[in-house]
């Protein structure tokens, strides 16, 4: 197995500082790179001294306030969503929509990819992220991975699929209300498509799946390895692509079409425990997206692929973390180093 190699480099930069009477100021920098994709980012010890000023914490009588006040208008509480919602074709879900235990799927009134649902994540309407159950999150998981395979299955050409979530307004959702999305179009997005040309690259290379390599060195090496949950391996991401980001990778599976009870169960364990591990450390928002490489297409040189990443916290005044670095020159802000938060968050994982 080729040894993935993660590269950082060391800068110093010097000024006069007002805020030390003109004397001269040293801070050092470390610019990461992803060995995949290259994408770069940035630690700066110094910065976070003013971690309160760029991320505060998050008010929870604010959280609080907003749940109250956005439940009224809420068209997925206490079952509005029946009326509410839209429904698929027949042709496509035979009741319109697809539901289980708690949650329910159904189309997205303003889609964005030719096909794109949303998940109702229970029924309850103001969750923090210490309330997300394995039991719930796979009743979501599981109709997500029902309407991708019935999708697939009417309209093969459609073979990239995403499942995604914006949690609270800070992380770009607009309802408070826990909600999946499902992405599927016959082309992959722009940063799917950088892993599957990387990841090919990569194979044909080294003969071997840049992904499972990946799961290997970051066990050996440890110091950002969360666990593993059955076959699939958790650990904080080298180079983020967003704020205190968890990664996790399926060995074993290309694609969503070979996923199983297993697989899903794997991700609610996992998602839960980092959740609740990120509420621990008062965060309250997130992002995430599972990858799939082409439905039923075994690929040597891709295996599916978590990104979970934080948001600002909810805090009045909000403004929002993405800027210039990470929305146009694809760079992104470390916070707290990924060995660091593997560390804060590994306990949930044993
Ligand atoms: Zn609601």
């Amino acid at each position: 197995m080729p040894k993935i190699c993660f590269e950082a480099s060391k800068h110093i930069v010097q000024f006069h500082s007002p805020l030390k009477n003109g004397e001269l100021e040293t801070q050092s920098l470390e610019i990461r790179r992803d060995p995949l994709t290259g994408y770069q980012s940035v630690l700066n010890e110094a910065f976070r001294d003013k971690i309160a000023f760029a991320f505060p914490q998050t008010d929870y009588d604010y959280l609080h306030q907003r749940m109250e006040d956005t439940i009224g208008q809420c068209f997925m509480c206490e079952g509005k969503w029946r009326l509410a919602s839209p429904r698929y074709p027949r042709e496509l879900l035979a009741q319109g929509r697809l539901e289980k235990g708690q949650c329910a799927l159904f189309p997205n009134l303003f889609p964005i990819a030719p096909y794109h649902a949303v998940v109702m994540v229970g029924e309850k309407h103001g969750r923090t992220l210490e309330d997300f159950s394995p039991a719930l999150l796979f009743d979501a998981l599981s109709i997500s991975l029902e309407f991708i395979g019935r999708c697939f299955e009417v309209d093969p050409k459609c073979e990239f699929f995403t499942i995604n979530a914006n949690f609270m307004p800070p992380a770009g959702s607009s309802i408070m209300h826990p909600h999946l999305q499902i992405i599927g179009s016959p082309m992959p997005s722009s940063h799917l498509r950088v892993l599957l040309e990387n990841g090919l690259a990569y194979h044909r290379k080294n003969g071997s799946c840049y992904f499972t390599d990946l799961i290997e060195t970051e066990r050996q090496a440890g110091e950002r390895w969360l666990g593993e949950i059955g076959q699939s391996g958790w650990f904080t991401a080298f180079s983020p692509l967003g704020v205190n980001e968890v990664n996790a990778v399926w060995p074993n599976r290309s694609n969503f079409m070979q996923w199983g009870e297993e697989d899903i169960q794997m991700m609610a364990e996992g998602l839960s425990h980092t959740l609740a591990a990120y509420h621990d450390l008062k965060f309250s928002t997130f992002n995430l997206s599972c990858f799939s490489g082409p439905l039923g297409k075994e690929l040597p040189e891709f295996r599916c692929l978590l990104r979970l990443v934080n948001r600002q916290n909810m805090h009045p005044h909000y403004r929002t973390d993405d800027f210039y670095l990470q929305k146009l020159l694809k760079d992104e802000m470390i916070v707290y180093p990924p060995e660091q938060l593997a560390s804060l968050i590994r306990q949930g994982f044993r």
